[in-house]
């Protein structure tokens, strides 16, 4: 292992889940169902859940939504674990992270501009493939923009609890991604492996947008030689014209006054109709904690038209 672990205590029953929510706008109809599918997946283990705001792009960000998820989930009756952890609190970890995988020949600077990629890298399944033009050394007079990992070759495969059998040959797919930025923020690639490994996370419950971005996540912790958690993949939530939900296609925010009826949809997606007669948040929660089966839940997108 080359990048040392905090000493956590170990994870209730062998299951730690998180809910890990970017604050760039308030919670809507697909992140509360990704938080609902999380937490209760975590219960059923008898799993602590944790949560983690991913702050670490303020550009992106919205004023004040962090403290309006926390307040909304509060709303909800969710219960979680621990303290709230803030990426924006934790940029020394992936220094350290950096750091390491710089030791290690796995991790190079790069000089290429967008405009460079634009002009030179075809398209992969998330954007540019890196072409890999800064690999072995910078150009001479040229000064790092990012850093990159060194994708090794072959196919990166697990087995989604849900998804089933994900493979993807990142190096050819993706290419080597970045983990530091050219306008000096830390990459979500990197933050949430870093932190999913120092949290002591065992088990990912999130939305099958992020289902593509899995593989990376699984390199590179072999590169740091840090544990591949568990992976559960929840169907994607869609407008009616099959976009997922976001801020950018106008999702509504969810309202904490109508909590009970929130929930009851919420649960319905994932395969979970409550019975008539549960009406109230603590009845819905009594019963999806009793009733709750991954089993049940579909892979593919529903639609929240
Ligand atoms: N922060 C990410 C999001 O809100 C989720 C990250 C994760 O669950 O790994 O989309």
């Amino acid at each position: 292992m080359i990048f040392s672990l905090d000493k956590l205590p170990a994870a209730a029953h062998g299951y730690r889940g998180r809910f890990a929510p970017s604050p760039t706008g308030l919670l809507h109809a697909g992140s509360l169902t990704t938080a609902v599918g999380s937490y209760l997946e975590a219960r059923r283990h008898g799993g602590e859940w944790r949560l983690r705001i991913e702050d670490l792009d303020p550009p992106r960000e919205m004023a004040g939504a962090a403290d309006a998820i926390l307040a909304t989930l509060d709303a909800f009756g969710f219960e979680w674990d621990g303290e709230v952890e803030y990426q924006s609190r934790r940029h020394h970890h992936y220094r350290a992270a950096l750091d390491a995988l710089v030791a290690s020949g796995d991790a190079y600077p790069c000089a290429c501009t967008r405009k460079q990629l634009a002009e030179h890298a075809r398209r992969g399944v998330d954007g540019y493939v890196y072409p890999g033009s800064c690999r072995h050394g910078l150009p001479v007079g040229a000064a790092a923009r990012a850093w990159r990992l060194a994708v090794p070759e072959g196919e990166v495969a697990f087995v989604d609890a849900l998804q089933g059998e994900v493979g993807q040959d990142v190096a050819h797919a993706v290419g080597d991604f970045v983990l530091l930025r050219a306008d000096g923020f830390w990459a979500y690639q990197l933050a949430v492996v870093v932190d999913d490994a120092l949290q002591g996370i065992t088990h990912v419950v999130r939305g099958a947008d992020l289902l593509v971005s899995t593989p990376r996540q699984i390199a590179l912790q072999r590169a740091l030689g840090v544990p591949t958690p568990a992976y559960c993949h929840l169907p994607l939530m869609v407008n009616a014209a099959g976009e997922k939900l976001s801020k950018q296609t106008l999702a509504p925010a969810i309202d904490p006054a109508a909590a009970a009826a929130e929930l009851r949809l919420a649960l319905s997606r994932l395969g979970h109709a409550p019975p008539a007669g549960c009406e109230t948040l603590a009845e819905l929660w009594t019963w999806a904690r009793a009733h709750w089966d991954l089993a049940r839940v579909g892979a593919g997108p529903v639609s929240v038209a």
